[in-house]
């Protein structure tokens, strides 16, 4: 299901709808939210701060201009519009099975409903519903806006055309589903890390080890191989050279040694509770430099993002998944010319083919668009263009592409941050291996000239990292566009130099 231009509903905006909101925002999404308590419209606004912050750091390529966001105190108004629909009220099976009513009641009849929970069985949760095909779970990970993870279970009478859609929309998000091939409680993650939370609730519980004791031995050890690696390949790579076998004969037979309580549950008696949330408290007196609770947010947000930006350097993990993302952005910023969603723009004119918001991290101390930002935006201008002549993905593989080789950019106004910006692009000349472009970039409100930029760009061989002359495709396109913007008036400042003329 492709997203765009479309709208979803978020009903229950605690921890994860909240979370939800930030990443379908993010992405271009209007977004209606519902949840009747009080507070929740000030801690959603602090969750959206939050993943402002972190999502402005994650990656460089283009973002969506961020969707609109509706707080509203009618679950019917919430849902009426909207093709996808995240429910995440509290774990509680007759709670959601009414919401799930309600939410049946007033939303459109194709609209998918996904809900978050962690480990309910869908086919319990959809037993009321009266188009029960269009439900599963959709169960992500906290921060629902960095983490790319969300676990597709299907119910009895869950339709597979609906699950395909759900991925689809999920994907869209930049995010990777993975579809449960049996439905089971817990699903798959969760049944992981209870094993694990069992565990560390006996430990803390019999005394051997405190909270942040726990906390140190698995960050400091399998913490750090999980990321990249997960359990299987961790457990691989220590059976040495003789892999896989040579560990399950060494290990395996400890299995069978009693190392853990898995089956048991530890009474959560008020002497637990007690102890586990006072060595809690501790832990943040000593490892949380005085941070409260959306700055402890702001500090797991900042490190997960420089994990995601290391693992994408690696091309593992979760690193792929950003990898992908990014090259969805590229391309949804810059539609190739035979994408039927995006009007094909009118070549006799300059031509507008990127646009965005001036991101709050691309602003400097007195919050105007800062100068390294302006090169990135023209790039990004060059890259749409490039797109639009037909270098895509396959082009990029097989013949070459056009790299940048000189530029020449004037700033002649300033632009705060959050504002809207475009660009467009005048082709001044061109021949069989270089391009003389003129990209100028404009407020989004008042057409203005915020800054103009001359590029000279020259193709380049993939195989021969030399200088080339472009697919014959490629050279018509590019003189349909010569011929069609011909008429058009040189732009005064092309072939400026710079310099102090002597008196
Ligand atoms: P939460 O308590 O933080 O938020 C729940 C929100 O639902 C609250 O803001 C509450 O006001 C609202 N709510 C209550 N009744 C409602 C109703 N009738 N209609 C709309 N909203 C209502 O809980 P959470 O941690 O965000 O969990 C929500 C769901 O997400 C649960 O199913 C949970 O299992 C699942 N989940 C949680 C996590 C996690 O780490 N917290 C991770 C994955 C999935």
């Amino acid at each position: 299901m492709k997203l765009t231009g479309k709208k979803a509903a978020c009903v229950g905006s605690g921890v994860i709808g909240a979370g939800w909101a930030a990443r379908l925002l993010w992405n271009g999404i209007d977004v209606h939210v519902f949840d009747p308590n009080e507070e929740a419209q000030r801690q959603l606004d602090e969750v959206i701060a939050n993943a402002d912050h972190a999502l402005a750091k994650l990656t460089l390529a283009p973002r969506p201009v961020k969707g609109k966001l509706t707080f509203t105190n009618d679950l019917a108004e919430a849902v009426r519009d909207a093709v996808f629909i995240q429910e995440s009220v509290p774990e509680r099976m007759e709670l959601k099975k009414s919401v799930l009513t309600d939410i049946e009641a007033h939303a459109p009849a194709d609209a998918l409903i996904c809900s978050s929970s962690s480990g309910l069985l869908p086919s319990d949760l959809q037993s009321d519903m009266r188009h029960p095909e269009r439900f599963m779970i959709g169960h992500p990970f906290n921060p629902v806006y960095l983490l790319p993870l969300v676990e597709i279970c299907g119910g009895g009478q869950t339709g597979k055309t609906e699950i395909q859609r759900a991925e689809e929309a999920y994907k869209f998000l930049g995010m990777r589903p993975l579809v449960v091939r049996k439905e089971i409680d817990g699903f798959i993650a969760d049944r992981l890390m209870e094993a694990l939370w069992r565990e560390a609730l006996w430990l803390v519980k019999d005394g051997v080890a405190t909270v942040e004791e726990i906390d140190e031995a698995v960050r400091l050890g399998a913490g750090l191989r999980w990321a990249q690696m997960g359990t299987f390949m961790t457990y691989r790579i220590a059976g040495g050279e003789g892999g896989m076998r040579h560990f399950m004969e060494q290990f395996g037979p400890s299995l069978k040694w009693p190392w853990t309580k898995l089956m048991d549950v530890p009474d959560l008696d008020d002497d637990l509770l007690d102890k586990i949330a006072s060595q809690s408290d501790d832990q943040v007196q000593s490892t949380g430099a005085g941070l409260d609770f959306r700055g402890l947010e702001r500090r797991r947000d900042d490190c997960l993002v420089s994990t995601l930006q290391a693992l994408k350097v690696h091309d593992i993990g979760a690193g792929v998944e950003l990898s992908r993302f990014e090259a969805a952005l590229y391309a949804r910023a810059h539609p190739a010319e035979n994408d039927s969603a995006i009007d094909t723009p009118d070549l006799a004119q300059p031509l507008k083919l990127y646009e965005t918001v001036v991101q709050p991290d691309w602003v400097d101390y007195n919050n105007h668009m800062t100068e390294s930002r302006y090169l990135q935006v023209f790039g990004d201008a060059s890259d749409g263009f490039t797109r639009m002549i037909g270098i895509d993905s396959d082009y990029l593989e097989a013949t070459g592409s056009y790299f940048t080789v000189e530029t020449h950019i004037m700033h002649l106004a300033e632009v705060a941050g959050l504002e809207p910006i475009y660009t467009t692009t005048q082709l001044l000349a061109v021949d069989e291996k270089r391009l003389h472009v003129f990209h100028r970039i404009h407020h989004g409100r008042d057409d203005s000239v915020l800054a103009s930029a001359e590029q000279m760009l020259l193709h380049v061989g993939r195989q021969s990292r030399k200088a080339s002359a472009a697919d014959p495709v490629i050279l018509d396109r590019l003189r349909n566009v010569m011929d069609a913007q011909k008429e058009l008036p040189r732009p005064d400042h092309a072939g400026r130099g710079i310099g102090i003329k002597a008196r």
